[in-house]
């Protein structure tokens, strides 16, 4: 039995039965990184002492008779963005290269709590900036299902560490489709949740109107589990939003006939290979065998929603970014002879090239004499994106649509050109920036390339999404195929 292969909610059953202890699934996943980490890299970090630890802790506990949660003892893999009090946390940064935060993000905190164990950080595009996981500092993830081609990005690394069975979970962030296109493009469920929903305390700042935490996992029991374990209101991050977190497994009742779904005309316009827009009409007709009711809608203002984004995210991270100046922590250019020169060079040679595209046209649009033609007109704009899905959600419960136009490129296809890598986000850039919840799923292959399937709900209506996931998943198996490495 190779338990590094199973979902959480498998695991958890074994446990609970004395079948096998945290120890040995933890050796298990270990054991497979040792096997194929070489090909995936998929880890900036691997916490092994630490997460051996905790195990023999979980399984004392269990030895003790007592009762164990439904994460506890099961390995988990956090992007690298997110802080964990005593083991680096890079963003895939020279810039924070050699940062040691000394404290936990909130979601790791609640990890904790929930007595997961931590096995490593995941490599990501840089600060989180970018498509295809190329943007690290440091090396490239390569894709399970063919080591020739991108595993998406920025949350490669989360996404390819479960797809390639090196770990039962991982967490990742969205800020225009972070956690979603990855999953697509590696066959895993990936949920961007309701803005607010789960706390940003501890999440190195990218644009912070947009991001948001959310799992990776192999099906979507685990992703409704791991949601109900992370999310929910936080004093220490102001946007968190109160409300009542739910045990969201308990709506997987593999029922959709009491759900109306939108297909919204202008996610299927020219650009989307012919093949997924095949896959999705598929998907679409098996909801409508399993009972739910399934109608074309219209979201218009769709088509500004990619210059509308790359307007606010970047104007949002290049004043996060302005804190790294080499002065409290982080990389710092050690022979400069002044100040300013200091300054000038920490950020020269901290930042990759796409970050600093971003921190320039950020700074762009919010300077003086442009901020109102730019910044404040996509605000606007934003807010016509936003009542558009408003409007779609008075008539249905979610909207259904492609994750990503393609399935997996193959490395250096976008890398140059910037204009063609922020396409790649087409689809799940509106999700962003209306701070509604995003869920994608296996929903079949081309030419051996997963491709995803993403529905789209009300705010905190999550609960939607995984009973609609849910059922699809159960009625068709796609999540079940494995990639040969
Ligand atoms: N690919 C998009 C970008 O480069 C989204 C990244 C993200 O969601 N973090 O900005």
């Amino acid at each position: 039995m190779q338990f590094n292969a199973l979902t959480a909610h498998e695991l958890h059953d074994k446990l609970v039965k004395k079948e096998v202890s945290s120890a040995e699934i933890t050796e298990a996943v270990f054991k497979r990184i040792d096997d194929v980490e070489e090909k995936v890299r998929s880890l900036v970090t691997q916490t092994r002492d630490k997460a051996m630890k905790k195990a023999g802790e979980v399984d004392a506990k269990i030895g003790r008779g007592e009762a164990i949660g439904p994460l506890e003892g099961i390995p988990v893999v956090i992007k690298d963005n997110m802080c964990t009090e005593g083991v680096l946390t890079t963003c895939s940064s020279k810039m924070l290269h050699n940062f040691v935060p000394p404290y936990n993000a909130t979601v790791v905190e609640k990890l904790n709590r929930a007595g997961a164990v931590i096995i490593g950080k995941a490599n990501m595009d840089e600060f989180a900036m970018g498509s295809s996981t190329e943007n690290s500092r440091f090396f490239i993830t390569r894709n399970p299902w063919d080591t020739e081609r991108v595993p998406g990005g920025s949350s490669g690394g989360s996404a390819a560490a479960v797809a390639a069975d090196e770990t039962i979970y991982s967490l990742g962030s969205d800020t225009g489709g972070s956690i979603r296109q990855p999953a697509s493009f590696c066959g895993v469920v990936g949920l961007k949740p309701t803005y607010g929903a789960v706390s940003r305390y501890g999440l190195i700042a990218f644009a912070s109107s947009l991001d948001q935490i959310g799992p990776f996992t192999k099906d979507v029991r685990d992703c409704a589990q791991v949601f109900s374990t992370i999310a929910g209101h936080d004093p220490k991050d102001s946007t968190s939003a109160e409300f009542a977190v739910p045990d969201y497994t308990s709506v997987l009742s593999g029922s959709v006939r009491d759900l109306k779904i939108g297909i919204p005309r202008e996610y299927f316009v020219e650009g989307t290979a012919p093949k997924i827009k095949e896959l999705i009409n598929n998907a679409i007709n098996k909801f409508t065998e399993l009972g739910a009711v399934c109608e074309e809608t219209s979201l218009p203002h769709t088509e500004y929603a990619l210059p509308v984004y790359y307007i606010i995210a970047p104007a949002e991270a290049s004043s996060n970014l302005a804190r790294y100046d080499g002065v409290r922590y982080g990389y710092r250019d050690e022979l400069a002879e002044d100040i300013v020169t200091m300054y000038r060079r920490t950020r020269s040679e901290g930042f990759g090239t796409e970050v600093k595209r971003r921190i320039m046209l950020g700074t762009y649009a919010l300077s003086s004499g442009y901020y109102d033609a730019y910044y404040l007109k996509a605000l606007k704009v934003r807010t016509l994106i936003k009542q558009d899905f408003d409007k779609a959600f008075e008539k249905y419960d979610i909207l259904i649509s492609p994750t990503s136009p393609t399935p997996a490129f193959k490395f250096g296809e976008k890398a140059d050109d910037p204009m063609q890598m922020y396409l790649t986000d087409v689809f799940t850039i509106s999700v962003n920036l209306a701070g509604i919840p995003g869920i994608t799923l296996p929903c079949g292959f081309v030419d051996g390339l997963p491709v995803g399937l993403q529905l789209m709900g009300r705010p905190f209506g999550e609960g939607d999404l995984f009973k609609a996931a849910y059922a699809f998943e159960q009625n068709t198996g796609f999540h079940l195929n494995k990639p040969k490495l």
